[in-house]
């Protein structure tokens, strides 16, 4: 059997835990097993490399951020092979060039394209448990790149894949995927299973539990997936293809204070504005979230979309600097997203409306809304986002069973 095991930051985070981590991938190689493990630079130390830039160069270029950013990963890989060894079990360890995983060349946002498996395959023939960095890849300029941050569940799953591996564990500092952030929400209940889609809405909302794109190769390639905690041996949770299981109405609450809202105010009321607009933002490869257009009145509407927060100033020069047709343009830099995603909604009426009583019990304004067919986003503003969530997960009884 071939497992990949996957550790967060917290679960590597200092000597301990990295001797816990190397015990509990010993107890499956001594079982027999092909272990691949993926780790991730130690405890907050990705953030503490962006300080480091910033202090430097508060715009550093990207290319020299995954340069950087590499380092973290390789760190975590190197000590833990060392206490493998030290622990009398041959271990390896491999970063993104050494294995290698081909990217796209997008710096600090590359997608993984390809994985050679022959060097990888080759150390587990010798029976070495083989150590890889998350996070990272090679492109096409044999420069690093990374996968965006969170990324080295990413790495995990197409490792699986690649490898055909049997399982995919993700080991982080929650039992598992629970009903809302049990960091932020109180009575957040863990969930046994969750659907692929699901998990994919709610890691792409904001429940950082895992990395979306995780979660979308998961899904692409049937790797069952399970979420669950380094420090108990509690079960967890598992991500896998959603037939068999309980159809709840909601599985769970997400929220994201990572967007801004662009309003473009008196734009006229004619064919190829939108188009115009938009076509503007994706040329300067602006990503647009939640969009609404008012109701023409006099010959003139407003379109407003939300934008992630780091690209709301660029959005609003864009606008500026490539179109004329509008009265003035407002941004919003304190909103956030909170959603609700369930499986069970698309067949249940009043979804919606009892998500709305929730924010209306609690004296919160709407400033956007948007869905799916098993979610509901409003845009509110970002200082009401924890109560929200609490509100939202209570009228919903997500806590209880
Ligand atoms: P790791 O370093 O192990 O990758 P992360 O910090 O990326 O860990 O992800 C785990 C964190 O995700 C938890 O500590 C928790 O606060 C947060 N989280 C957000 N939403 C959820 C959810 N629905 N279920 C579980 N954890 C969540
Ligand atoms: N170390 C990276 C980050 O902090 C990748 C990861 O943890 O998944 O974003
Ligand atoms: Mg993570």
């Amino acid at each position: 059997m071939l497992v990949v095991k996957k550790f967060g930051g917290t679960s590597v985070a200092n000597k301990e835990r990295i001797f816990n981590v190397a015990n509990r991938c010993i107890e499956d190689y001594r079982a027999g097993h092909d272990v691949v493990v993926v780790l991730s630079a130690m405890g907050k130390y990705t953030d503490e490399l962006i300080d480091m830039a910033k202090d430097i160069n508060e715009n550093p270029p990207k290319r020299e951020m995954d340069m950087l950013f590499t380092i973290g990963e390789q760190m975590s890989v190197a000590l833990m092979a060392m206490a493998m060894n030290k622990l009398g079990v041959p271990a390896v360890s491999l970063n993104a060039f050494q294995v290698a995983m081909h990217t796209t060349s997008v710096y600090g946002n590359a997608r993984l394209k390809r994985i050679d498996s022959e060097r990888i395959r080759h150390e587990l023939e010798q029976r070495k448990i083989v150590i890889v960095t998350g996070f990272q890849g090679v492109n096409k300029y044999d420069d690093y790149t990374t996968l965006g941050r969170g990324g080295s569940d990413t790495t995990a799953v197409a490792l699986a894949a690649a490898l055909n591996a049997d399982r995919c564990e993700i080991f982080t500092d929650v039992d598992g995927v629970f009903t809302a952030d049990p960091r932020k929400v109180k009575g957040a209940r863990k969930l046994d299973n969750i659907t692929y889609d699901e998990m994919l809405e709610l890691a792409t909302l904001g429940a950082g539990v895992l990395h979306n794109r995780s979660v979308e190769l998961a899904k692409k390639f049937g790797v069952t997936l399970v979420v669950r905690s380094s420090l108990n041996t509690e079960e967890g949770t598992k991500v896998r293809r959603g037939s068999k299981m309980e159809k709840m109405l909601v599985s769970g609450v997400a929220a994201d204070t990572d967007t801004a809202r662009i309003a473009v105010i008196g734009l006229k009321d004619e064919p190829g504005v939108a188009f115009k607009l938009f076509n503007a933002l994706a040329q300067h490869n602006i990503n647009i979230d939640m969009i609404l257009q008012s109701y023409g009145r006099e010959g003139t509407k407003d379109i407003s979309f939300t934008v992630a927060r780091d690209d709301a100033d660029e959005a609003a020069k864009v606008i500026d600097e490539n179109f004329s047709e509008y009265e003035k343009v407002d941004v919003n830099k304190t909103v956030a997203k909170v959603s609700i995603v369930g499986a069970g909604m698309q067949s249940n009426a009043g979804v919606a409306a009892k998500m709305f009583e929730a924010l209306y019990d609690e004296n919160i304004n709407i400033r956007m809304i948007s869905t799916s067919e098993i979610r509901v986003t409003v845009l509110i503003d970002d200082k009401n986002t924890e109560r929200a969530m609490q509100a939202v997960h209570d009228k919903f009884a997500l806590g209880e069973r």
